[in-house]
């Protein structure tokens, strides 16, 4: 029989690193799968999951700026997508789409697993409050941190995503001012580093221990992270392990295994360094 099909929709989708990491997986674990980029526009996602679920597709991930069009057209939602209101992963079973959010566990496995970076405890601030911010939250409080703050350039945003889900756990919002640290974790979730700016925090936010994340990545170290050496942080990382980390739990949903995503992410961070 011919391979199953799997693919990314996205726009824009051509530097896509989800079909190489796909293949790796597929590699490592012996499964016959095929894993390709497709530009899918707004409004173009119903047509186009149509078109490939018609030509044996099996599942998709639904990258920017698709994961709420998702959300709106599954037929079956996990609990954490329907709390992260989005979309990246869906399983495409006789013309239904099963969805599922894996964002939020990507990094979650990214902090604890790769990194060792302790969550239950600890004190977490959240930067951001856009589509990403939104779907860690869960999973974050899942984790049992002591505190988590999410502050936002527009601080309402943050207030909202707060009262959204303050029935799982400890969470505050506010404006980047409120940051008031140290923190033992900071998590960048805003879209800032992608025009090398850094969002407006207090110097206080961090310290000697506070450790930096950004879910921005790329061959050089990003703006956010490159601030937050230059104010002392204890350990820092980007977000190439989230990445991986949310393709190994796509990957575990659609095909039942579960991927070595540390072997997986040393092969990027490699390949993504000598520019292959
Ligand atoms: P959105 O457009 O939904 O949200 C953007 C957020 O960034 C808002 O909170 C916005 O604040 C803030 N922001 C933008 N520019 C600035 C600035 N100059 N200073 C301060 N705040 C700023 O984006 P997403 O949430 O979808 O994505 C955010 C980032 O996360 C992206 O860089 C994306 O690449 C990354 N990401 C990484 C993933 C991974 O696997 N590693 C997965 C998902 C996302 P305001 O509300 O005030 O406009």
């Amino acid at each position: 029989p011919d391979p199953d099909r799997y693919a990314v929709m996205g726009d824009p989708i051509d530097h896509s690193l989800s079909p190489r990491i796909h293949t790796l997986f597929a590699e490592q674990t012996g499964q016959a799968l095929t894993y390709e980029a497709i530009q899918v526009d707004q409004g173009g996602l119903a047509q186009a999951l149509g078109n490939f679920g018609a030509s044996g597709g099996r599942g998709a991930n639904i990258t920017v700026p698709l994961k709420e069009r998702a959300y709106a057209l599954a037929d079956e939602l996990s609990d954490r997508a329907r709390l992260a209101g989005a979309v990246n992963t869906l399983t495409l079973a006789d013309g239904r789409l099963i969805a599922d959010n894996t964002d939020g566990a990507g990094l979650v496995a990214d902090l604890t697993e790769n990194l060792g970076w302790p969550l239950a405890g600890a004190s977490i601030l959240l930067v951001g409050a856009g589509g990403a911010a939104r779907g860690v939250i869960a999973p974050l409080l899942e984790a049992g941190p002591a505190r988590l703050l999410v502050v936002n350039r527009t601080p309402d945003r943050a207030r909202e995503l707060a009262d959204h889900f303050r029935h799982l756990g400890l969470v505050e919002g506010g404006g980047l001012a409120a940051a008031q640290g140290p923190f033992d974790i900071i998590i960048n979730a805003t879209a800032a580093s992608l025009a090398a700016e850094v969002p407006d925090l207090p110097a206080e936010a961090i310290g000697e221990q506070t450790r930096v994340y950004d879910m921005m990545y790329g061959a050089e170290p990003t703006a956010f992270l490159g601030w937050a050496a230059a104010r002392g942080a204890a350990e820092l990382a980007d977000g190439l392990g989230m990445l991986v980390g949310q393709a190994a739990e796509s990957f575990r949903i659609w095909r039942g295994v579960r991927p070595d995503a540390a072997a997986v992410l040393a092969t990027l961070r490699q390949e993504l360094i000598s520019g292959g």
